[in-house]
């Protein structure tokens, strides 16, 4: 939670962390938020159609999205009582979210921005004001105007998240008043229905929240027909234009992985297609970060070895990252995946493992994951190594955060977690060494013997992940 962080309070931020861990879910965490102080606060309804329809009324709070869900809306009506439930913070990102959250994700349905504008609290800390469970709000939207009303309900049975909307009988009150008569966006003209129909974004909660509105058409298409027949048609080396980049492929032929059950083996060819057409889907997972590769030039049989410095025989054009920390013997310029055309040329190469930083290269101490990288040494089965990985996704949802599982190497997997944005490497390995010692506690008998369980993140900026895929 960088505003937080930057400028918001630290008290806040505290208890915001306490309660959350520092992971987010069931989306991921704010980041961006600019200080407060120096602009007007804003708010957002959102319209969201998931399990049941309701209006989420959010209001910006140092650096985080306060949220009530009221299923009938916030309204005009001054006569109008209107249940309101308290969920948990959003990130600030999610402020102008309109589009789809994916079906079996939390929340999943569609949403369009109903409202928004600027607010003003009736105190100087509205954190308080919430905490103490009343909260007067003066908003400014295109819909709503005027003095709004949050009232927690102590009763016994409600607990302590039920609430009352109200609006108060001011200038701006119209008795009657319906939002459901007012169902269009105020960010796009549409409505749920032809959001749905055609969402522009999705909300997509295992990237960090500051990539986690992500464009429902991919940026960037995968290779046309035309040009996997160009690959084909290609002798064991030569020039192939895809992605609007000229590639110089070498070793086309060379078989890297056997044939499965008596096929053929698998040549650089088919790795070299493979990575343009999964390009496209793997760039938002790679953009922005350093890349280690994981070379195997002789084939997956062979003896690979890590590869991080560009080769200066790199094309211009290939994006790249100049580590400024970088000292004598260390790597000093990184690979950045920040076109489709990177990752083949990095297939070109003999990298069969990609291994992006944990980091963006915009703030390479700052994770934005915690990484658990579960290795099952020489002795252990792929069986047992889903055992202690199902046991990590168990222990996650217990605590209610989100991660996903990535295969590395030959048998490994690790397991990605978005984080808040700000956390430094420490704290993140030392909260993965506390679920990683929770969950070996289940099976002390896997993990004392066979299992080394790594616990991938490092605390310099040259290392990157986990080094050792
Ligand atoms: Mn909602």
């Amino acid at each position: 939670m960088a505003g937080g962080r930057r400028g918001g309070s630290k008290d806040h931020l505290a208890r915001y962390r306490g309660k959350r861990d520092f992971a987010r879910t069931p989306e991921p965490a704010g980041s961006a938020a600019e200080p407060p102080a120096a602009r007007d606060l804003r708010f957002v309804v959102q319209r969201h159609r998931a399990r049941r329809l309701h209006y989420d009324l959010r209001f910006e709070i140092d650096g985080v999205l306060v949220s009530w869900a009221v299923p009938r809306g916030p309204t005009l009506d001054p006569k109008a009582r209107h249940m309101a439930v308290h969920v948990e913070d959003h990130p600030i990102e999610y402020i102008d979210f309109e589009g789809v959250i994916p079906a079996g994700e939390y929340g999943g349905g569609d949403v369009i921005v109903w409202d928004r504008g600027t607010w003003e609290p009736h105190t100087a800390d509205p954190a308080a004001a919430v905490a103490a469970g009343e909260l007067h709000a003066e908003v400014h939207g295109e819909k709503l105007h005027g003095k709004l009303v949050l009232v927690r309900r102590d009763h016994d049975d409600g607990g302590e998240k039920q609430w009352l909307l109200l609006h108060k009988r001011d200038q701006h009150a119209i008795e009657g008043w319906d939002p459901e008569e007012h169902p269009r966006s105020v960010l796009s003209g549409r409505t749920n229905d032809e959001v749905a129909a055609d969402p522009e974004r999705l909300w997509r909660s295992d990237l960090p929240a500051a990539e986690a509105s992500v464009p429902v058409r991919p940026q960037h298409a995968g290779p046309d027909e035309d040009a996997l027949v160009a690959l084909d048609e290609l002798g064991d080396k030569g020039a192939w234009d895809v992605f609007g980049r000229t590639l110089r492929l070498t070793n086309l032929d060379k078989a890297l992985f056997p044939g499965r059950d008596g096929a053929a083996p698998v040549t650089k060819r088919e790795l070299v297609r493979y990575a343009a057409r999964i390009a496209p889907v793997a760039l938002p997972y790679l953009a922005g970060r350093a890349l280690n590769m994981h070379r195997f030039p002789q084939g997956a049989g062979a003896k690979g070895f890590w590869h991080k410095q560009l080769p200066t025989h790199a094309p211009e054009w290939i994006p790249r990252w100049d580590n400024p920390e970088a000292e004598d013997g260390d790597t000093s310029t990184y690979l950045v995946v920040d076109e489709p055309a990177a990752l083949v040329w990095a297939a070109n190469f003999g990298a069969l493992e990609w291994h992006a930083w944990t980091s963006r290269t915009a703030e390479p101490h700052r994770p934005t994951y915690a990484l658990v990288d579960l290795d099952p040494g020489s002795t252990t089965s792929w069986d047992d190594l889903l055992v202690l990985a199902r046991l990590h996704r168990t222990a996650l949802q217990h605590v209610g955060v989100r991660g996903q599982p990535k295969v590395t190497g030959r048998r490994g997997l690790q397991i990605w977690i978005p984080v808040t944005p700000g956390m430094r490497f420490d704290e993140t390995r030392g909260w993965v060494e506390q679920l990683s010692r929770a969950v070996g506690a289940v099976v002390p008998e896997l993990v004392s013997s066979s299992w080394t369980t790594r616990r991938c993140a490092p605390t310099a900026s040259r290392c990157g992940p986990c080094s050792t895929g």
